[in-house]
């Protein structure tokens, strides 16, 4: 238990406190080990809808790629890629649970504290305001005084002097003294910044944080062969991405992105961790949809940032693997650094959707009608950008399986990532 014992007579004190354990939010399971395990589930989940949205070919005409490319032009299969996703996922929930022994207990009982420190905050700032308002030639003092009907705003303009706001305190010693309190809108501001505003401000140093570790390690990717040709070129195996294919990365790769950049994210900002599940779970959900293959009008994460599935979808194309490294949430280093895509894509696209059609029509018509699957074994992706796909039919087909080819609408899609029916 704290106390408060110095009253500072001129400003309100500060409440006792008892601190006692938080009680886990899914218990008896600790909040730490939870926010290791939500990321994994939300990844499976929101992957698994997209799949059902694919497997069923529903809202086709919001798919970036034909299912006849998705077919024909990725390089690895995805008995493959659930293999490499299950594996990155067991070293971060490994890499978490290491982390996980240097996590201090948290306890609850102080936010009313918090709060009024914050409230003494405003309390003290509001001193300057005369002096302010005097600079500009108001006399703050004198409008005090004859606002003084309106005591919040006359203790206001005072600069944080409100004789009328005194509160009742039993001291230490028994005995009952008067002390002064805080304004109703002081606590109402001190509780918005402790509950809302200091909390955004830690998810946005975080997804700052984040945008900014995996967009130079991605863009270094690139840029290093050796990098690339080791690690970051089975990401790109992906030429037609889909949601459970997001963390589908070399394992050194997914440590270095993924769990340490998350975990450096969560470390400098100092969040809780309940504040830590939200942030696992809201970027996993993020990169998911980036990879999602739909370009959807009424997903809420492709509305939010330009950064969206269309956007990602460029640096999967072997024209535009040297562009748009900005993930997962936001396009401002793209922008900064000059390599965010720029020109009209819809050629480009259309290309490879009529390229992968006719190939489909020609073992369908060689296959005596039948459609045929080609589960390519895993190769790397482009070695250098402008490397165009290399030519599937070069390659030994592995499994034939029976599949929709039904082409969706022709579509365009804008300079930006956007994609709409025509
Ligand atoms: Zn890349
Ligand atoms: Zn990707």
């Amino acid at each position: 238990m704290a106390s408060n014992s110095s009253i500072l007579l001129d400003l309100p004190p500060l409440p006792s406190y008892i601190l006692t354990p938080r009680v886990p939010v899914l218990a008896p399971i600790p909040d730490n080990i939870l926010s290791l395990i939500l990321p994994v589930v939300a990844y499976w989940v929101v992957s698994m809808i997209f799949h059902f949205i694919d497997v069923n070919d529903l809202f086709s005409q919001y798919r970036l790629h034909t299912p006849a490319e998705l077919l024909k032009r990725n390089h690895v299969s995805r008995i493959d890629v659930v293999r490499d996703v299950i594996l990155q996922h067991i070293i971060q929930t490994i890499a978490g649970l290491g982390l996980s022994f240097f996590d201090e207990k948290e306890f609850v009982g102080r936010e009313e504290y918090d709060v009024a420190v914050w409230a003494r905050r405003i309390r003290i700032m509001q001193r300057v305001i005369p002096t302010v308002l005097g600079f500009i030639g108001i006399d703050a003092i004198g409008l005090s005084k004859s606002l003084s009907a309106y005591p919040a705003l006359s203790g206001f303009l005072a600069g944080g002097v409100y004789p009328d706001l005194v509160q009742k305190l039993v001291l230490d010693n028994g005995n009952v003294s008067m002390a002064p309190a805080h304004a109703t809108w002081e606590l109402v501001v001190a509780h918005f910044i402790y509950s809302y505003f200091i909390p955004g401000l830690q998810f946005f140093f975080a997804i700052g944080i984040l945008d900014t570790w995996q967009y130079f390690w991605h863009r270094a990717m690139h840029l290093n062969r050796w990098l690339y040709v080791n690690f970051h070129s089975r990401h790109h195996r992906l030429y037609v991405p889909y949601a459970f294919g997001a963390l589908y990365n070399h394992p050194v790769e997914g440590f270095l992105l993924d769990t340490a950049g998350t975990g450096v994210a969560f470390l400098l900002t100092q969040m809780t961790h309940r504040q830590a599940m939200w942030f696992f779970t809201f970027s996993t959900i993020k990169t998911v949809d980036d990879h999602c293959g739909y370009h959807f009008p009424w997903d809420p994460l492709q509305l939010i940032t330009s950064n969206n599935a269309a956007y990602h979808d460029i640096h999967h194309q072997s024209w535009g693997i040297k562009t748009n490294f900005s993930q997962p949430f936001f396009i401002f280093w793209d922008r900064f650094m000059g390599t965010r895509w720029q020109g009209d894509v819809t050629l480009k696209y259309e290309r490879a959707r009529t390229a992968a059609e006719k190939q489909v029509e020609r073992e369908r018509s060689e296959n005596n009608g039948q459609p045929v699957k080609t589960v390519l074994e895993s190769e790397p992706g482009p070695l250098d950008a402008g490397m165009e796909d290399v030519p599937v039919q070069e390659r030994a087909p592995r499994k034939i399986l029976p599949r929709t080819t039904r082409s969706a609408s022709k579509r365009i899609h804008g300079v930006n990532g956007s994609i709409r029916q025509k």
